[in-house]
């Protein structure tokens, strides 16, 4: 945690307070803060900047807000359009890309997606968010990521992909592909990565036919946690 990040519902005026259990913890035992400290805090939604502890014991901690005015930092150009992984990788994979500037993910479903995955307690909005928190108190944003899920890949297809790909170069990773995955690039970008058994042959071709540009990362196969990592590090 290494941004306070508050609730604008914890904030008042130039004071906060917090009474999760969560952050409280970790100001205790990972912060090991004591009353009189300055930390960094962020309102989510809003600007970051440095907030002085008043009070800290088991049950509440309280701040005095200093000027919040330092902007988050710039969010990525791209929409990562991510193939639904098992629970655990989802909780994790979200966590990375959050931390790293993504603002708009979608989950999709694929053939080689486990059906039983849409089941998962990981997808309710409740852990979802927990998750994209974590990732923003880790890097230090404010700004929360849009997730959607689209549970069909052709409707996927039909209704969503061509708009997406007006304003936006389609990117798919798919190990075997003839092209390496750029770098060091700035535009607008539609990012599409596979489940763990990764996108099947039908599902490669109608994405190239849409337009997008189908891309590897060398002859690594990576897990679907890594491979976003890497490719996004390597793209922007
Ligand atoms: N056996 C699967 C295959 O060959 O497609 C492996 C899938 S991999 C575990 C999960 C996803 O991560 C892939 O669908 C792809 O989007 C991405 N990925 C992993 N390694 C990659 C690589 N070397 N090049 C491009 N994409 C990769």
């Amino acid at each position: 945690m290494n941004l306070i990040l508050l609730d604008p519902s914890e904030v008042d005026g130039h004071h906060a307070r917090i009474t999760d259990a969560r952050r409280l913890t970790h100001l205790h035992e990972v912060h090991r803060a004591n009353e009189g400290d300055r930390l960094t805090v962020g309102i989510q939604g809003g600007a970051m900047g440095k907030a002085t502890l008043t009070e800290l014991n088991k049950t509440q901690a309280l701040f005095a807000l200093e000027d919040i005015n330092e902007p988050p930092p710039p969010a990525l150009p791209v929409h990562l359009v991510l193939a639904l992984p098992r629970p655990r990788m989802l909780a994790r994979t979200l966590e990375h890309v959050t931390a790293l500037g993504v603002k708009e993910i979608t989950l999709l479903h694929t053939k080689r997606v486990e059906k039983s995955y849409w089941q998962s307690p990981e997808l309710r909005p409740e852990k979802i968010h927990q998750h994209l928190i974590l990732g923003l108190e880790q890097a230090r944003d404010t700004q929360l990521p849009n997730v959607t899920l689209c549970k069909g890949f052709r409707p996927f297809m039909e209704e969503q992909l061509p708009a997406l790909l007006t304003e936006r170069r389609g990117l798919v990773a798919h190990p075997g592909m003839e092209n390496a995955c750029p770098r060091g690039i700035d535009e607008p970008t539609l990012l599409l990565v596979g489940p763990e058994g990764g996108f099947i042959p039908w599902e490669v071709e109608q994405l190239l036919a849409a337009g997008c540009e189908g891309m590897h990362l060398g002859p690594r196969i990576l897990r679907v946690e890594t491979a976003v990592t890497a490719l996004l590090s390597r793209l922007f």
